[in-house]
């Protein structure tokens, strides 16, 4: 919905190309929308609850942890003590959190739970990180008028999509204003100049931030000792399972290195009766994945004979980054395809061109604004293995791309369907 909320600030920049007299300052109101925004996903909260007691699921909201393998002990939110539940079968499903980095005043800034707190958009913001979610945020907060500066470690963003989707969407963001500061090592320090309470938000550990303020003022020192002030600082630099409140240790359930919860290819850990999925696993961290992997688990634990070997397939996994303009990414990128199949088995098909929505816009305008996609394909039957698109509507049309790969589709079924005209995708079945 944020998106949305940046995209039709985009809509409305275009529209005195499409000959609509549009004033260049057209108000908006963020705190409105934010309200808005808060008080749907409250609404959906409340009709999840009611299905859930539709279902005659009990609901119990509070902190729980392990107290052996097969009993739980939640600390009840609403203050009232503690509740204790045991069952022969315990899923773990509790996500992760933003990292905030271990430097002197990291707790001034904000991360990704922060930003849905923001209801006075920063004029100028820092956001360190190159993954989609530093991406998707810097794009959001560009295209509503933020002066958005990005630090990132290599040339490049989003480094493990495709160096097409890299190279590309790194230079359309900085042709929209985004500073981006390459090969930038890491910050040291950060101050807060203006007056605050310095109250720390809280959250199930120690590790949370002030929360978002109107008036912050930051400075951020560098390694090198470079200054930057900025009115905000967004960290968006990984996220880390959360284990910590779960006292796992009582369980032995094992932990890979970076405290995910090691399960095998049919969501169990290594102790009977205990199972994990979703962020906390570390694999493919997206929500219908972790509801894919809850309904083929619970179908398995508890479903008709015809689901006893249920288990997810983690291959092919369509993904979209929510960037302007959107990114969509299913299978392998060109070098992982290279490295699994070898160089020569290997045929990629690649186009590039402007959308024709951009066809009244300046020429120097429409530049900055490419479409791109790529097929990678694998083997003399040319499979196709990888799929990365970039360009409006990138999301919606990446979908049925996906049926087709999860279904094997080869180059030669990419072309057998005809196309739409006149679209963007309609590249995709033309390409040579
Ligand atoms: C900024 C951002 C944007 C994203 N955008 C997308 C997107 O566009 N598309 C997409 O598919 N995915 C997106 N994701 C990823 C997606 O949110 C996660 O993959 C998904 O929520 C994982 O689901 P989960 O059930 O594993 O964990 P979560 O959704 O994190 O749920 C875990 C729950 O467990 C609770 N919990 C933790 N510990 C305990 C405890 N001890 N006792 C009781 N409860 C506990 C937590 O409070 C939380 O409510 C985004 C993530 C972020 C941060």
């Amino acid at each position: 919905m944020t998106w949305y909320f940046a995209s039709v600030n985009e809509l409305i920049k275009g529209a005195k190309h499409y000959f609509y007299d549009v004033p260049d300052n057209v108000q908006f109101h963020f705190e409105k929308f934010k309200k808005f925004r808060d008080a749907r996903i409250a609404t959906l909260n409340g009709i999840y609850d009611r299905n859930w007691e539709r279902e005659g699921i009990e609901l119990i909201h509070g902190t729980a942890k392990f107290m052996g393998g097969n009993e739980i002990e939640i600390d009840l939110r609403d203050g009232s003590g503690k509740a204790t539940v045991s069952a022969k079968h315990i899923l773990i499903a509790t996500g992760g959190y933003p990292i905030v980095p271990h430097i002197e005043g990291a707790q001034h800034g904000i991360t990704s739970d922060g930003f849905f707190d923001i209801e006075v958009l920063p004029k100028k913001i820092a956001v360190v990180g190159a993954g989609y979610i530093a991406v998707e945020l810097a794009g959001v907060l560009n295209a509503i008028g933020v002066e958005v500066h990005l630090f990132i470690r290599g040339d490049t963003f989003l480094r493990t999509f495709d160096p097409m989707i890299q190279e590309t969407l790194t230079k359309t963001y900085e042709d929209a204003g985004v500073v981006i500061h390459k090969q930038f090592g890491s910050f040291k320090k950060v101050e807060r100049l203006d007056q605050y309470s310095a109250s720390v938000q809280e959250g199930a550990h120690e590790k949370r931030t002030e929360g978002a303020s109107p008036d912050k003022q930051l400075r951020i020192t560098d390694e090198n000792g470079h200054t930057f002030e900025v009115n905000e600082l967004l960290w968006a630099i990984g996220r880390t399972p959360e284990v910590e409140s779960l006292n796992l240790g009582v369980t032995g359930v094992k932990q890979s290195a970076k405290g995910h919860i090691v399960v095998d290819e049919f969501q169990n850990t290594n102790i009977e009766g205990i199972y994990a999925l979703g962020d906390v696993t570390g694999r493919a961290e997206l929500t219908p994945v972790a509801i894919a992997a809850g309904r083929t688990l619970g179908n398995r634990l508890f479903g008709p004979p015809e689901f006893k070997a249920s288990q997810l397939s983690y291959e092919s996994i369509p993904t979209v980054v929510f960037s302007h303009p959107e990114v969509g990414t299913v299978g392998l990128t060109e070098p992982e395809a290279v490295e699994r199949y070898g160089p020569e088995n290997i045929k990629v098909y690649k186009t590039k061109f402007a959308a024709m929505y951009f066809d009244p816009f300046p020429a120097e305008e429409r530049a900055k604004h490419p479409t791109q996609y790529k097929i990678v394909c694998a083997g003399p039957e040319e499979k196709v293995v990888g799929l990365h698109i970039l360009g409006e509507s990138s999301g919606e049309m990446l979908q049925g791309f996906g049926v087709a790969m999860k279904m094997g589709a080869t180059k030669a079924d990419f072309d057998r369907c005809v196309a739409i005209h006149p679209t963007s995708a309609e590249e995709l079945v033309t390409m040579r």
